[in-house]
């Protein structure tokens, strides 16, 4: 829905040689019915969308690019810029150990991302992590963390369930101190909503081991909710960065804007998935794609010109520009470039969705597959890659034949690769490929 609504603000400004108060209206409308739809809070749309017209009123439109594209360059940019601009980094710029505290409410994900947060620093540093929980309410979420740290092979200091939790991690702190480790990371307890002793408890853990990250973790699923929580949390406690957790679900991302900018502090880190390694370093960049609805698109596009043949993209996208079909071909070629790129496998979560359906149902997308698919398009004479649709039956058969494969095969590779230009006149007449070079440059 997100695509369309953008497709539809670059349709509604095609035709106008310049950005002008009046036909930016209705395309300024569809930018915020987009970020609403994508959960980001009404104030920080309206801030947002303010924004977004200053800037796009006083932008030359050069070049190729209609106004339209032009303002999706400005709305992702300016996304970008509201979430922080870059990634941030965690601060271990302190005496070791330093402390990293995990806040926030019950089920958020702090202990997931504690074992999350100590898988990533042993695989990517040489630091010496050691776990900790103060959740004395809840027996089961000091054996959850035992039990994350007892896989991971990282080192957890035994809470005693006797004393206060400011007691436990302070005792985890000292302990830390004399065994040289060079991370303490302390999990909390969180209620199902904010209260005073809750509040007061995680003051008096901050103040007893003065971290040096104080990392508040929020659901993304969320929604608005999220911004309620974040307020109150920084105001109880010096955040230092923020975890986003559960974005793997059909969370839209816009939780990221209100959160960042209610609390003023950068997400750090995301939580993608259940399992372990689903952690990742936060990029606003790849963030502000996401809410346009673009999937990774960015990562994609780097990831293809680091690998993929250079001239064969260009000549593809000069076809495109003169505005001729899609042929076998080039579907060849386009096999070929994903063959460089490790199949589809490693690409499917970088597709935008429309994409990624499509590829989750050819199965014969795999290595030895294109290899096959090769082999059918080769035994074709140049004629029929050009026009497919003379393949009649007799045609089938010698093409079939002389690729060693069933004639059945021939037929669902022409079925594929009909719907692919399905797929390419699409993305030509939303001006997708164009809009998308345009954000990258
Ligand atoms: P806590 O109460 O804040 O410690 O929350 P937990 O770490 O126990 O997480 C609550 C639930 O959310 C658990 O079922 C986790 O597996 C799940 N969870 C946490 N982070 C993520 C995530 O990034 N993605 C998904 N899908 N589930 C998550
Ligand atoms: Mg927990």
């Amino acid at each position: 829905a997100l695509t369309q609504r953008l497709s539809s603000v670059v349709k509604t400004l095609r035709g106008h040689a310049r950005l002008t108060e009046d036909n930016i209206q209705e395309a300024l409308r569809e930018v915020r019915l987009a970020l609403l739809d994508a959960d980001a809070g009404l104030p920080v749309v309206k801030d947002f969308v303010a924004r977004v017209k200053e800037k796009a009123l006083g932008q030359e439109v050069v070049g190729s690019l209609t106004p339209g594209q032009a303002l999706i360059g400005v709305v992702h940019s300016e996304l970008v810029a509201l979430m922080g601009g870059t990634n941030a980094a965690l601060d271990f710029a302190t005496q070791p150990p330093a402390v990293f505290l995990l806040a926030g409410l019950q089920g958020a994900g702090k202990t997931t991302s504690a074992g999350k947060l100590a898988r990533l620093l042993t695989k990517t540093t040489k630091k010496k992590i050691l776990l900790v929980s103060t959740d004395v309410y809840r027996p089961a979420a000091i054996e959850q963390l035992a039990t994350l740290a007892k896989n991971l092979e990282v080192d957890l200091f035994p809470s005693d369930t006797s004393q206060k939790p400011v007691a436990i991690a302070e005792a985890a702190l000292d302990w830390a101190r004399k065994h040289y480790y060079d991370v303490l990371i302390v999990d909390t307890a969180g209620r199902l909503a904010i209260d005073e002793a809750m509040m007061a408890e995680v003051k008096a853990i901050h103040a007893g081991v003065k971290p040096i990250e104080t990392l508040f973790v929020v659901d993304s699923m969320q929604g608005q909710d999220a911004v309620n929580v974040a307020r109150a949390f920084a105001e109880a406690l010096p955040l230092t960065g923020i975890v986003l957790t559960k974005l793997d679900g059909d969370a839209r991302g816009g939780a990221a804007l209100s959160v960042r900018q209610v609390t003023g502090k950068p997400i750090k880190f995301v939580g993608v998935s259940e399992k372990m390694d689903g952690f990742e370093a936060f990029h606003p960049e790849r963030m502000a794609s996401r809410i346009l609805g673009m999937g990774d698109i960015l990562s994609l596009v780097e990831e293809a010109h680091a690998k993929v043949d250079r001239v064969e993209a260009e000549k593809l996208a000069e076809k495109f520009k003169k505005g001729k079909d899609f042929d076998l071909d080039d579907f060849k070629s386009q096999l070929q470039q994903m063959k460089k790129m490790g199949g589809m496998a490693s690409l499917m979560d970088k597709l935008p969705a429309q994409l990624t359906q499509m590829a989750s149902q050819s199965p014969e997308l795999g290595e030895k597959a294109l290899a096959r698919t090769e082999g059918i398009i080769n035994s074709m004479t140049p004629q029929e890659r050009r026009k497919p649709e003379i393949l009649k039956a007799s045609r089938k058969r010698r093409i079939a034949a002389g690729a060693g494969v069933q004639v059945q095969e021939v037929n669902q590779l022409l079925n594929k690769f009909e719907q692919m230009q399905k797929m390419m006149k699409m993305m030509r007449g939303g001006n997708l490929g164009k809009m998308m070079r345009n954000i990258k440059g």
